[in-house]
């Protein structure tokens, strides 16, 4: 497997493979030199996450939604993002009950970092989904054992409460974790429900490429990132934080404006068109990335 990765084979989540009854074999191979070979390695990673009962078969759909966006910011965490995930980074750090919401996408995605992160900021890991199906708390429960989870939130249905400002299944929560959490980490939320929990009086901190979804203008730190690049670079900013003082990192959140921030967001979207186009005029072959 030199030029080649065989995701089957390499992939960590298929050390999963024994636990769950529903996985599915996928044998794909990709080649390296593949000019979206990380892009395609991270669809692979979401479809054998649906294969494993941990994604839900519309989190496909998102995640195009997502790369769509990705594409339109150049696939780079921009300066804006940069200074919203290190606002994230101390509001979770000033928080006396943090919570990083799980979904099936990103336990898919990042299992390892979604770990590592909980623990640089002391916050639990509570499974959270939009999409309930039977064996999917357990199959995304597997995935971040696998990862080094020790304890996670979210698992046993009947031990939820629910938070009536949401209808149906989507409203459970766990009275350990999001119900009494002041700070909420919602990576790939819907709309309905981070409006939820912001009149539940949350803070709510998202990760989103679409900087027009509902759950970037509701909540109140948007990163407008990939998932996959924001999670370790927070984990960095926890590290380089951890040690400054309160006073400091409350005038990080303080001066931090979500509303100032998403139209940065959209500022480089029309910039980076621009460039595209501007290119294409030129006679160039439009910048590759
Ligand atoms: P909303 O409900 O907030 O209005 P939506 O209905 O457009 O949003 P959902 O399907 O509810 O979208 O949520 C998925 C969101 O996650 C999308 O906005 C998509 O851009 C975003 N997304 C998908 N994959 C990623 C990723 N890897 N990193 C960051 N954001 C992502
Ligand atoms: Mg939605």
């Amino acid at each position: 497997m030199n030029d080649t990765q065989n995701l089957n084979n390499n992939s960590n989540q298929n050390k999963n493979m024994n636990k769950n009854p529903h996985k599915k074999k996928q044998h794909t191979t990709l080649p390296k030199d593949h000019p979206r070979y990380d892009s395609l390695t991270y669809r692979h990673k979401i479809i054998q996450g649906m294969n494993d009962l941990v994604v839900a078969e519309a989190g496909l759909i998102a995640h195009g939604r997502g790369e769509c966006f990705d594409y339109i910011l150049g696939e780079k965490t921009n300066e804006s993002a940069h200074q919203a995930l290190k606002t994230a980074v101390a509001a979770l750090l000033l928080a006396k009950k943090p919570v990083i919401s799980v979904n099936g996408n990103v336990a898919a995605l990042i299992p390892e970092q979604l770990v590592q992160l909980s623990q640089e900021i002391n916050a639990p890991l509570e499974i959270n989904l939009f999409y309930r199906k039977k064996g999917r708390i357990k199959a995304i429960q597997n995935y971040l054992e696998d990862a080094g989870a020790k304890k996670i939130l979210g698992l046993d249905e009947s031990k939820m409460v629910q938070i009536e400002e949401l209808s149906s299944n989507r409203r459970l929560v766990d009275p350990h974790g999001i119900k009494i959490a002041d700070v909420v980490l919602v990576p790939l939320e819907d709309g309905d429900r981070t409006e939820a929990l912001k009149q539940l009086g949350k803070t709510v901190i998202a990760i989103d490429l679409n900087p027009l979804s509902r759950t970037s203008l509701y909540a109140d730190i948007t990163i407008v990132d990939n998932v996959i690049r924001t999670i370790p670079l927070m984990i960095q900013y926890a590290q380089e934080l951890k040690d400054h003082s309160e006073e400091r990192l409350e005038k990080l959140v303080q001066t931090f404006n979500n509303r100032r921030n998403i139209q940065n967001c959209l500022d480089l979207i029309i910039q980076y068109i621009k460039e595209q186009k501007r290119s294409l005029q030129n006679s160039k072959k439009p910048t590759m990335h």
